[in-house]
């Protein structure tokens, strides 16, 4: 029998060996706390033990010590097990001291029974075998060992069902299963206290908490409360959820799958039925075991995009149990992507492609369809800003859309269309389609039509055929574009194409482009001078115009240079290398021509690039000229544009001593009212813009008036493009001083100009 106990009481103590180690090891927080706890539980049941085994009174009295000691240690491991579990570690939770004082105590009064005997005595007791037990007298002492380690286990066990009563259900398991173990324990213990029966049985309980203890507090896991959080995360999950069984029979579906298959009550088996019907069969027996597909439902406006997702469910030993399937509707997501993506690609006004996103679907069906031939047309509406000014930005964009509106009603499915820019737009059209006598009608009565204005829209189309498909789309639209600039007369032609003229224009300026450097360097571009008579005929100065004399086409006037140099900012070579060459002119006149002075062209895109007034300053500088012999002429589009900076340097330019001459007046945008401040000292009216007026007596008066006023202003006239006598008669006697035209001579080289002038005096 003692044997018996014996060995199960080693066992225990060897089963709590290990679960110490185990615990010590956890790197759970609770670890620690648990080993102490179970390390705490061998002390008394060695002292059993040793009680139980004792050969003689003096061993069973330190069997006894042991136990009641180990008894105060496993108070002290409760509490600090109980306040981590119960309350979490590092939650600020401490173990009152107080408590360590009453144990502390306890087992100083245990440890002093030897001398004082307050505590504890044994009386051997002859047991059945014969042998003898030595079975515990308690005093005074043992009383109050038992009162502190009742009252600390009721605490503990206070702990615990308040820790039960507050936390939701599905936590409780985890808490009642050590309470009750504590409970039982207890009470087991409380049994062998007071029923002094021999040998401690209630050991054995100890033992068994300890296992249990260390179990609960280190691997359970609460699988119930999982379950339920499982459930409520696929109850609550946006999507449909499936669950099927190994013949693909629905056995559970959550609430929206419930919507989706509509499954009443508990008919799950209908489920896989409708779900076929929506989607098809989404499952091939071939296919792995995960797999994703999407669906589309419906069409038009009520189409819904879902995302199927599903997937088979193997036990451990890989058999197929069942599947579940997963189905997202992504509508709304797809819905909003292509509202995305509509918006990146068309333009809000109009709702027609953006130029980028139009750039991109041309190369696209160009690359796509290398057989068809595309027109690539450029549409551009004239005088769009003053459609703007005049009518106000609503009716300007409403304009715009009409634009657009006539594009989609017209256009087929095979074109592609789009707003290139403010008032520009863009077709690709298969050549087959274009109907170009169609369009220029159409296009010739454009009209814009509100509650409150009418207005003739004059839209010009450039067309380019698409011929080179590996060209940039934008390098086509260029062309086209560049087509429009041909139009001449705006009124009658609407479409205009890119063709071997314009090409030939294109390969002529790149020509001249790359030669122009070498031209001026060899000479090849010289000035040629055109004599200024005042009213007695003598001539007083000249106008020095470009010419280059070409070595392999010739010479060539200055409309087939000047207009490509002017567009490419290469003009600032040509005026200055005319200027160069009308200082040099002057400086050798000094003793010959002492009085004549010339004219030099300052295009306005001079005042860009350069500082005009300090190049021409140093020249007259470097050749020692007088500044009133070389004349400035500039023309009216040179004060189009930030007027007050140009008015400044013209009023250098006079102040050094320049003579400021306004060119070709009466050509452009020039008002009478712009007249009085502008600083300048000739007024160049050109006689072929005054011969557009077809009534010429109406002409005469305005000339006339012109020159009366310039008078009047201390401005001097003088009249360009005198090519009779009559003309430069009259002209005298409308009281203008200067004259330049055929009449007299036509622009000559140098030389022949220096002979000319001979001539002239001689006559
Ligand atoms: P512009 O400055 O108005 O020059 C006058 C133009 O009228 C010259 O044409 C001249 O030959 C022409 N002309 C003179 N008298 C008559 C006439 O009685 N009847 C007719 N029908 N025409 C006459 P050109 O030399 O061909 O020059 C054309 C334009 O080229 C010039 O017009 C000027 O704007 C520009 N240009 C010429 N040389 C230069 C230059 O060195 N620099 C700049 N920036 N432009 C220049
Ligand atoms: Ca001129
Ligand atoms: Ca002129």
């Amino acid at each position: 029998m003692r044997i018996t106990f014996c060995i199960i009481f080693l066992m225990m103590i060897l089963i709590l060996v290990i679960c110490t180690t185990a615990a010590w090891r956890s790197p759970k927080k609770i670890g620690k706390p648990v080993a102490t706890l179970e390390a705490s539980l061998i002390p008394p049941i060695l002292g059993n033990l040793m009680i139980v085994g004792a050969p003689n009174e003096l061993a069973a009295h330190i069997g006894y010590y042991v136990y009641f000691i180990g008894m105060d240690l496993v108070m002290f491991a409760l509490i600090q097990f109980a306040v981590v579990y119960c309350m979490g570690a590092g939650n600020g939770q401490k173990v009152p001291k107080f408590i360590y004082g009453l144990l502390t105590a306890d087992m100083i009064q245990i440890l002093l029974n030897p001398f004082s005997g307050h505590v504890f005595d044994t009386e051997p007791l002859i047991m059945d075998d014969n042998s003898v037990y030595h079975r515990l007298l308690s005093y005074i002492g043992q009383i109050f060992h038992r009162v502190v380690d009742y009252c600390i286990l009721a605490g503990v066990i206070l702990i615990f069902i308040i820790i039960i009563l507050r936390n939701p259900r599905v936590y409780r398991e985890k808490y009642s299963i050590i309470l009750i173990t504590m409970i039982l324990a207890g009470l087991w213990q409380s049994f062998y206290v007071f029923s002094h029966v021999p040998i401690d049985r209630s050991m054995i309980g100890f033992g068994i908490s300890g296992i249990m203890i260390f179990y609960f507090a280190l691997y359970y896991r609460p699988l119930r409360l999982l379950d339920r959080m499982l459930s409520d995360i696929a109850s609550e999950m946006p999507e449909a959820l499936f669950v099927f069984d190994p013949n693909r029979i629905c056995i559970w579906a959550n609430e929206q799958g419930r919507r989706l298959a509509e499954i009443h009550g508990s008919n799950y088996e209908k489920a896989s039925e409708n779900l076929i019907r929506m989607f098809g069969n989404s499952k091939q027996p071939s296919e792995p075991d995960r797999q994703v597909i999407e669906r589309t439902v419906g069409s038009g406006a009520g189409t819904k995009y879902y995302i199927l997702e599903e997937q088979e469910v193997r036990d451990e030993k890989q058999k197929f149990t069942g599947s579940y399937l997963r189905v997202r509707d992504v509508t709304e997501e797809k819905r909003k992507l292509k509202r995305e993506m509509y918006n990146a690609t068309h333009d809000t006004l109009t709702g027609l492609y953006t130029r980028e996103y139009l750039y991109q679907r041309i190369a696209e069906t160009l690359s796509a369809n290398p057989d068809t031939e595309y027109l690539i047309i450029f549409i551009d509406v004239k005088n769009f800003k003053i459609v703007n000014d005049i009518f106000g930005n609503d009716f300007g964009d409403y304009a715009l859309q009409c634009i657009a509106e006539w594009g989609r009603n017209t256009l087929s499915d095979d074109c592609l269309y789009g707003r290139l820019a403010g008032d520009t737009f863009g077709i690709c059209i298969p050549k087959a389609e274009f109907d170009s006598s169609y369009i220029e009608d159409k296009i010739s009565n454009f009209v814009v039509k509100t509650e409150k204005a009418e207005h003739h829209l004059l839209v010009q189309l450039g067309v380019y055929a698409a011929d080179r498909k590996n060209m940039d789309v934008s390098v086509m639209f260029d062309r086209a574009h560049l087509a429009l600039s041909t139009i001449k007369d705006e009124y009658h032609t609407h479409v205009a194409y890119y063709d071997t003229e314009i090409r030939q224009q294109l390969l002529w300026n790149q020509e001249i482009s790359a030669q122009l450097h070498n031209a001026i360097e060899s000479r090849q571009l010289c000035p040629y001078l055109q004599p200024i008579a005042d009213s007695s005929g003598k001539t007083v100065g000249a106008e020095a115009l470009a010419r280059w004399i070409h070595p392999e086409h010739g010479f060539l006037s200055p409309a087939l240079f000047i207009p490509v140099f002017e567009k490419n900012g290469m003009i600032v070579e040509v005026d200055k290398h005319m200027w160069r060459c009308a200082c040099e002119i002057l400086s050798r006149w000094e003793t010959e021509h002492p009085d004549l002075f010339i004219s030099v062209n300052i295009s306005p895109k001079d005042f860009y690039f350069i500082d005009v007034v300090s190049e021409i300053k140093n020249l007259v500088n470097e050749f020692h000229i007088p500044p009133s012999k070389l004349r400035i002429e500039i023309t009216e589009t040179v004060m189009m544009n930030n007027a007050d900076n140009r008015m400044e340097i013209l009023n250098i330019f006079r102040q050094s001593g320049f003579i400021v001459e306004m060119d070709d007046f009466g050509s452009g945008y020039s008002s009478l009212n712009m007249l009085k401040d502008m600083p300048v000292d000739v007024l160049k009216i050109d006689m072929k813009f005054l011969g557009r007026t077809k009534d010429s007596g109406k002409a005469q008066k305005i000339v006339k008036n012109i020159i009366h006023l310039s008078k009047e202003l201390g401005i001097t006239a003088l009249t360009e493009g005198v090519e009779t006598e009559k003309q430069y008669q009259s002209l005298a006697e409308m009281g203008c001083s200067l004259f330049q035209g055929y009449y007299f001579s036509k622009p000559l080289p140098v030389k022949e100009f220096e002979t000319y002038l001979k001539t002239a005096q001689a006559e």
